[in-house]
């Protein structure tokens, strides 16, 4: 049986890495291990009057260039292991695309989805002062991640504010735009998606108009994702949630979903009309050209890898693919552009909110883009370049770039004292 371990995943994909560009093994232990490891438990005041316990996790994986950063998840599976292969994700996404910021995550194991507006703000202000100490504008800035969104931010910018008796508007990213927020930040990573299915097609000598995609994951990155790619030209034939899939080979009413999907709690499964599949795990393996994960982990195993169908595997979700299943996907010619670079417009434009926050500036939107593309194509082609460069998977040459990068900034800092 496969390890899914996610942290595990991720130690197993620095070792290759870090092998293939020849690491001294003094620096292999310090970079792949987080920094600190905050775990709290703490109550929660419920609508009836009971009170709950919560589990909740900061990690902060390294610092080395920059200040820690990293999203808040809430979401039921969340446990220590899946927080530390995240914030280590992190650290090499943020090196990966060049932000001057490290790695971090935090998260709380709960289901926002069963919970009501005002305990969901209470969790996330008793979460928020709970590890008030470890974060920080200048010290680690979380972000939204699965289940959590702006309006969590302005809860956690709020209540962070209020213990340091003055406004700390970078403390969050992510954040509505009338607290501090950035203009294209909510779009930033489903826009990042786009790009990369859009240039990695183009570097193949191919056209996006005449291209199909599936999604899976219809929420902040999967949707926006579907909708751009849709506005490209590509034809969008599959799609699920966490309720359903549908998929129709003449191609999906992307305006009439989203249009659906827009208000809060709707679940595809209610889709008037959708073509819905038996068992919408299936969606992965309908036929396609590409198949955008962007709904969770592990989502490509080694079970389902070897029918998946699709000729590009663009990841939006963060460790979408294990270690098993990315081996058979490049044995069968797939190519796959790993998430640290295909999810990393959400993590840009995040350092591009705390500039202007830091600045006390607002960007207008096509400033915010363009630089966002920009960013991102530099990323895009050095990745593209030392695959070819040195014959290995995007994956690869992604970790390679981003480890050496870190592994420059720590030996260049030093090992204190
Ligand atoms: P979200 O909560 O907005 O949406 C998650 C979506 O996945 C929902 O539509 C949910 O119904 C769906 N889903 C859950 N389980 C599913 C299943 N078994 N099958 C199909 N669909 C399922 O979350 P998000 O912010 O869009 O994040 C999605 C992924 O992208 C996560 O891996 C996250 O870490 C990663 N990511 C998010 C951001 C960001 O800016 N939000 C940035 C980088 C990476």
């Amino acid at each position: 049986m496969e390890n899914l371990n996610p942290f595990k995943l991720v130690q197993l994909q620095f070792d290759k890495a870090a092998d293939a560009i020849g690491l001294p093994e003094r620096q292999r232990m310090f970079l792949k291990t987080p920094s600190r490891n905050v775990s709290v438990d703490f109550p929660v005041q419920m609508d009836d009057g009971s009170v709950r316990m919560f589990t909740g996790y900061r990690v902060q994986h390294n610092n080395t260039r920059g200040p820690y950063k990293g999203g808040i998840r809430f979401a039921p599976q969340v446990d220590l292991d899946e927080v530390k292969a995240l914030a280590s994700l992190m650290t090499w996404k943020t090196a990966l695309v060049d932000v001057p910021f490290g790695g971090a995550k935090g998260g709380v194991a709960c289901d926002p989805r069963a919970m009501s507006a005002g305990e969901l703000e209470r969790l996330t202000r008793r979460f928020t002062y709970e590890i008030g100490d470890v974060i920080g504008p200048e010290t680690d800035i979380p972000a939204p991640d699965m289940g959590t969104n702006a309006m969590v931010m302005a809860w956690m910018l709020d209540t962070y504010s209020m213990g340091q008796r003055r406004d700390c508007f970078a403390v969050v990213t992510g954040k509505p735009l009338s607290v501090g927020g950035s203009l294209g930040r909510a779009e930033a990573t489903g826009r990042g998606v786009t790009q990369c299915v859009v240039d990695t097609l183009a570097s193949r000598g191919e056209d996006p108009s005449k291209m199909t995609a599936v999604v899976q994951g219809l929420g902040n990155v999967g949707g926006t994702t579907m909708r751009l790619l849709a506005q490209k030209g590509v034809r969008i034939i599959g799609a699920s949630d966490m309720s359903a899939a549908v998929y129709d080979p003449a191609g999906i009413d992307v305006a009439a979903l989203t249009a659906f999907l827009a208000a809060p709690g709707r679940l595809l499964k209610d889709l008037p009309g959708g073509k819905f599949l038996e068992r919408k795990e299936d969606l992965l393996t309908m036929p396609c050209d590409v198949l955008v994960p962007a709904a969770m982990e592990n989502a490509i195993t080694g079970a389902n890898a070897g029918a998946v169908r699709a000729r590009y595997v663009v990841e939006g979700a963060n460790a979408p693919t294990t270690l098993d299943a990315d081996a058979i996907l490049e044995k069968n010619g797939i190519v796959v552009v790993p998430d640290i670079l295909a999810n990393a417009g959400g993590v840009i434009v995040s350092y591009y909110e705390w500039a202007q926050n830091v600045q006390r500036e607002q960007w207008c939107e096509d400033k915010v883009n363009a630089k966002l593309a920009e960013k991102l194509s530099v990323a895009l082609g050095s990745v593209l370049d030392l695959a070819r460069e040195r014959g290995v998977s995007l994956r690869m040459a992604a970790f390679m770039i981003a480890i050496g990068r870190v592994a420059e900034a720590s030996s260049l800092r030093g090992y204190f004292p």
